[in-house]
């Protein structure tokens, strides 16, 4: 909005009045189609119409540009004080104006003594709040009631009909202080019930989970005992719980090799492809060692699993394990016996 042209000395012409508020412009910007507006005034019709007001072409705001000359000049006019019309008769240059208007003699202010509503020029209210504002303090009662006494009562006070009055304004000061206060607490105590359902909340959460943890936990050291008491078992039936592989090569002796299988098959290399490449789905169990056999002397024990075979130096081929030739065996085995790189091939 630009400003009041009655508030000029003298009379602003055409070219410095806006157009859109018809008053003299305020922070002047120029269109591409060079017409001058306040900012204040083009910015919003452009945005909204995208058009230049006098409907010459189309426009963005990126097509408007500072006028700072004009507006330079424009600050520079004379202009009367706002408060013309209270009595101010200063003409200040319009930059000047905010300054002046903050410290005009004539500017309007409202009565500092409590109870007074009125407002006067800032000139006149210095005389007013200390000599004739019937809400002025004239000091303590000398009768004896203590109360302080204002200018306007002074002359009618009588001490017991304005404690009355006086202690009526404080029941009532009091009433207003307590229904305050009971909102107060209201409030207080709807965020306390609020507070105390939220840590309901949070403590009822905490402890599911950790009724959730102590089932799992549960679950892993039943899952980790069950694992334990296999290894236990496993234990129990032989030196050490870990499977080691060991390869042993026996040569036959007095025709026999000294040890009894149970499980897999009946290793007969003809019988069919599994026997050929030498493996054992699942291997075989030792199941008896014969004493001072070559299968002894070379570490065999019961309930090794042998799981490959191979028979080096046929001697016939009818059989697995001709007179005279070696069986080469990889043998799972438990316990710390199994020191693979001592076992002859
Ligand atoms: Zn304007
Ligand atoms: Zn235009
Ligand atoms: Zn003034
Ligand atoms: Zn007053
Ligand atoms: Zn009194």
């Amino acid at each position: 909005m630009g400003f009041d042209v009655d508030a000029f000395v003298s009379t602003v012409g055409e070219e410095l009045r806006c157009e859109l508020c018809r008053g003299v412009l305020d922070n002047p910007l120029r269109t591409a189609c060079s017409h001058v507006f306040c900012s204040g005034c083009i910015l919003p019709w452009v945005v909204s119409t995208g058009r230049c007001p006098r409907g010459c072409q189309r426009l963005t705001p990126e097509d408007l540009g500072n006028e700072l000359e004009l507006r330079d000049c424009i600050l520079n006019l004379s202009v009367h004080c706002e408060y013309k019309d209270r009595g101010c008769k200063m003409l200040v240059r319009l930059r000047e104006m905010g300054v002046h208007r903050a410290d005009c003699d004539h500017r309007p202010v409202p009565c500092k003594n409590d109870g007074c509503k009125l407002v006067l020029s800032s000139r006149e209210m210095e005389k007013h709040v200390t000599g004739d504002c019937p809400y002025k303090e004239v000091g303590v009662c000398p009768k004896g009631c203590s109360l302080v006494l204002l200018q306007s009562t002074v002359g009618s006070h009588d001490c017991v009909s304005a404690l009355r009055a006086y202690i009526a304004g404080q029941e009532n000061r009091i009433n207003t202080m307590e229904t305050e206060l009971q909102r107060a607490g209201m409030m207080a105590s709807k965020r306390e019930r609020e507070l105390v359902n939220q840590i309901t909340l949070l403590q009822n959460e905490n402890q599911l989970q950790s009724l959730e943890f102590q089932r799992k936990l549960s679950e892993i050291s039943t899952k980790l005992k069950k694992s334990s008491n296999k290894c236990a078992d496993v234990s129990t039936n032989t030196d050490d719980a870990v499977w080691r592989a060991l390869t042993v090569t026996l040569q036959r002796q007095g025709g026999a090799l000294g040890f009894n299988i149970m499980g897999g098959f009946t290793p007969e290399p003809n019988n069919n492809e599994t026997a050929k490449r030498g493996e054992m789905a699942g291997g075989v169990e030792v199941s008896r060692v014969t004493e001072n056999s070559p299968a002894e002397k070379n570490g065999l024990k019961i309930h090794d699993i042998i799981t490959q075979w191979r028979v080096k130096r046929w001697g016939q081929v009818e059989t697995i394990d001709p007179p005279g030739s070696r069986l080469h065996t990889d043998i799972q085995t438990q316990g710390p016996r199994s020191k693979a790189s001592k076992v002859p091939h």
